[in-house]
């Protein structure tokens, strides 16, 4: 049956970021489909441990400052310790600096690209690992509109955005021998506090309110059916796409 193949029962998923917004929603979508779960932040995340536990997934909690890529090998031992193996990473951490061009700082640039683009790469070649001794896996990197779209003053985030549109096809086309899918989604304009100063300009949310044609800014469980289909056996033939859940918006 069609609905089993969405099934993630026996399923291993980590998720960075996953202490508000986008990856929390996602976190708690996998884990209702079955999914035990690995959540990643450089804060704790009790709120999101809590969810899943109430819907009887097993989950570990791990702090990591995912900027400093010298924390990946702590994270997969600890999974591997925990649950013996890796089925599904979302690479979902990130953060945006806004700023006009012209003033841009090299920290601003810098600290985007560590934590949006660089940790995304060597996470995803240490997850790849234990799922190439695995017989294959499931990655799913969060994109943007900015993976298409250029935005305003914000150069770096802009850049890492589109390196993440480019790095899920280029690992899509390597891996995909060793049946590891790489997907990305591109979420639209969600409300989560990486939107929330432009929420507060008025004229920014008026403005890009008008243009969603379905009226309305995404919310974090808007991704959860997109997560659980790119974690699951119902995309074992879809690789290096990036699914767009945007109300419309590059429809436009
Ligand atoms: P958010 O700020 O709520 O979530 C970011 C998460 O990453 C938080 O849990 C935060 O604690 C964690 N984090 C931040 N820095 C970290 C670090 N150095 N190490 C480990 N964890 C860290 O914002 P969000 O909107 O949920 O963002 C999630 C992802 O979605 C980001 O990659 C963002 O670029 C992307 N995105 C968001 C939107 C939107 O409209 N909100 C649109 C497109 C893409």
């Amino acid at each position: 049956m069609v609905l089993d193949m969405f099934n993630l029962k026996g399923k291993v998923a980590v998720v960075t970021g996953a202490r508000t917004g986008l990856g929390q929603g996602m976190a708690i979508g996998l884990a209702e489909v079955g999914a035990d779960m690995v959540l990643v932040n450089h804060s704790p995340m009790p709120e999101t441990e809590k969810m899943i536990k109430v819907l009887g997934r097993r989950c570990i909690a791990i702090e990591a400052e995912l900027s400093d890529i010298n924390v990946i090998p702590g994270i997969i031992e600890k999974t591997i310790k925990e649950f013996g193996r890796i089925d599904i990473l979302v690479n979902n951490a990130g953060i945006i600096r806004r700023a006009p061009s012209l003033e841009f700082s090299e920290k601003d640039w810098d600290d985007v690209i560590e934590l949006n683009l660089k940790s995304v790469f060597f996470l995803s070649q240490a997850a790849a690992k234990e799922m190439v001794k695995q017989g294959g896996g499931k990655i799913i990197n969060i994109a943007s509109m900015l993976s298409f779209q250029g935005g305003i003053l914000i150069p770096s985030y802009a850049a890492s955005k589109g390196g993440i549109a480019s790095l899920t096809k280029t690992l899509a086309n390597e891996w995909a021998k060793y049946n590891i899918n790489v997907n990305a989604i591109a979420p639209g304009y969600m409300e989560t506090n990486n939107t929330e100063p432009l929420r507060k300009n008025e004229g920014r949310y008026k403005s890009i309110s008008e243009r969603i044609p379905a009226g309305r800014w995404g919310k974090p469980e808007d991704l959860k059916g997109a997560v659980v289909f790119l974690a699951s056996k119902a995309s074992d033939y879809v690789t290096g796409h990036i699914l767009c859940v945007d109300g419309g918006w590059l429809a436009r």
